[in-house]
């Protein structure tokens, strides 16, 4: 296994995709599980914190070291289609961590299958869309990663391994959940820990552990951020590809008129779902983007029309004879919510899909542009409210901003009431003003019943907010539970807590 200890090398694990930064001692690139299982011995028995890291697209810091060694999977990138055996049996791809996102879509779509999760960070390794349960655009019609993992290896702190097959181990009534192991030695056991006691708001929701009474063991370890455990082998499930596919950009001239098109196409696509009715109107996706959203990107998208404050990006399964039925469906849907006709943009091709998918990613590239031209760093929010205050919480967001003196823009998941605002500072003291409204905004967003975090977890940067979120005794008994898994909390050390309560 290569360890390094040359700063130049350990330099690019030192940061993620946020601006936290860390240090390490060194990193190591395992390629095996058994060179993981070693290591992770090595570490536990000299009590050293080890950091798992997958790609560094995370925007939470929950990669970035605080001291100790990083363990980096991008040598264990081992990815095996494999077809359904016989009716009724799921397609599966099993996979190594250090998969990249995009490189398990493309096998998929080789084969003729579909992996759903979308996160639009595709160069991310699978490995770590577990240990985030990353979500994207499709999440509305297809759920999180959490929803499409069978199978996980999963090595814990002292070298011992876990195998957790969906469906074999569940929660016990009294919240004790058993996670059986192969210890170093070769023998069986058992390992128990207790669940939080808090409750989740039953939105789209990725902050702390996963906890639900009589929950399936393999769900703990998804979304846990690389402190209970690193993944060496990932199962996840596969669909056959959709036959056809309808892409639509529809612009509104405000946000009440897509917010009422959204609400109500959500609903009709949730009752397709609900009657299992493929013939039925049903978006896959509802990706917003408001006024500040389009300005951003008028200039290389000059077909946007002038008189555009919202927009809604949306996708259509379809069959192919079902697609004219479809197309007039989505345009008595349009008219109704006052969306001009002559405006929307529409592809049936995939080339189309591309065109509009890059069209929504240019959002996020131009806010990072921006910033890179004003020298200041990104303020942007990752926290979902409960559908009946999603207008209240934006007109708060927009009141506050206007009040500040800030710029700001919104784009994301407008189904789960989940945007992505991003505030724009144009300078130091800006920048400062941005932070203190991020946690006001976050404290109202908790308010109204949400959540701190939807898909990108709690990371480094996020652990005082998670208190904020379930307070001092959930987090105690999170602490616990790290501890009956990882006695010396060598794992993710500052990730979800701070490190004192390891102690
Ligand atoms: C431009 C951009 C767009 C994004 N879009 C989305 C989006 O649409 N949806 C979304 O959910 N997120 C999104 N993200 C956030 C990020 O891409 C996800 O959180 C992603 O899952 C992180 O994967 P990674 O491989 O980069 O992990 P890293 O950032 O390297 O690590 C993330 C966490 O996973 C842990 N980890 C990694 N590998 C393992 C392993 N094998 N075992 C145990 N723990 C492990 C790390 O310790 C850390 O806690 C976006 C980020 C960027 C920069």
């Amino acid at each position: 296994m290569k360890r390094t200890q040359a700063p130049a090398e350990i330099e690019p694990f030192l940061s993620d995709a946020s601006n936290f930064h860390g240090r390490a001692e060194g990193v190591a690139f395992p390629e095996t599980e058994k060179e993981v299982t070693e290591f992770l011995r090595e570490c536990h028995e000299r009590k050293m914190p080890l950091t798992v890291s997958g790609y560094g697209t995370g925007l939470t810091g929950a990669r970035v070291p605080l001291s100790g060694w990083v363990m980096a999977m991008h040598a264990m990138p081992a990815l095996d289609i494999r077809p359904a055996a016989g009716p009724g049996a799921p397609s599966r791809a099993v996979i190594g961590p250090g998969v990249q996102l995009k490189d398990l879509q493309a096998a998929a779509t080789g084969h003729g299958f579909f992996y759903p999760p979308d996160p639009t960070s595709i160069l991310s390794f699978v490995g770590g869309n577990v240990a985030t349960n990353a979500s994207g655009s499709r999440a509305f019609k297809y759920g999180v990663t959490r929803d499409h993992i069978l199978r996980l290896r999963v090595v814990l702190a002292d070298g011992s391994v876990t195998e957790l097959r969906r469906g074999e181990i569940f929660a016990e009534a009294s919240g004790r959940l058993r996670i059986p192991v192969k210890t170093r030695q070769g023998a069986l056991e058992d390992r128990f820990c207790f669940l939080p006691s808090y409750h989740a708001p039953a939105i789209k929701h990725s902050a702390g552990y996963y906890v639900k009474p009589g929950m399936d063991a393999i769900d703990l370890f998804i979304g846990s951020e690389g402190t209970l455990g690193v993944v060496t082998e990932i199962e996840v499930n596969l669909l056959p590809l959709p036959a056809k596919i309808l892409s639509f950009v529809v612009f509104f001239s405000c946000e009440a008129d897509a917010w009422s098109f959204t609400q109500e196409a959500c609903a009709r696509s949730r009752h397709a779902r609900a009657s299992r009715n493929d013939a039925l109107m049903q978006s896959r996706s509802f990706e917003y983007l408001d006024a500040g959203s389009l300005d951003l990107v008028r200039s290389k998208y000059p077909d946007i029309p002038a008189a555009a404050r919202a927009a809604v990006y949306l996708e259509q399964e379809c069959q192919p004879e079902t697609e004219d039925w479809m197309l007039d469906q989505w345009n008595i849907l349009f008219e109704k919510h006052r969306a001009p006709l002559e405006d929307f943009w529409f592809a049936e091709d995939e080339e189309g899909q591309q065109r509009f998918k890059a069209f929504r990613h240019q959002v996020p590239l131009e806010v990072k542009a921006l910033l890179i031209a004003s020298g200041q760093t990104k303020v942007g929010t990752d926290y979902a409210v409960p559908e009946r205050h999603f207008q209240a919480m934006r007109e708060y967001e927009r009141r506050r901003l206007e009040e500040e003196g800030l710029r700001g823009l919104a784009f994301g998941h407008m189904a789960d009431c989940h945007l992505h605002l991003n505030i724009l500072p144009a300078n130091a003291e800006e920048h400062a003003k941005a932070w203190r409204l991020y946690g006001e905004l976050l404290a109202k967003a908790l308010e109204f019943g949400g959540t701190i975090a939807a898909e990108h977890g709690v990371g480094k940067m996020k652990t005082g907010f998670l208190r904020q979120m379930f307070g001092e005794k959930a987090i105690r008994e999170m602490a616990d539970l790290k501890k009956a898994l990882d006695p010396h909390g060598i794992l993710g050390r500052g990730t979800l807590f701070p490190e004192t309560l390891l102690a």
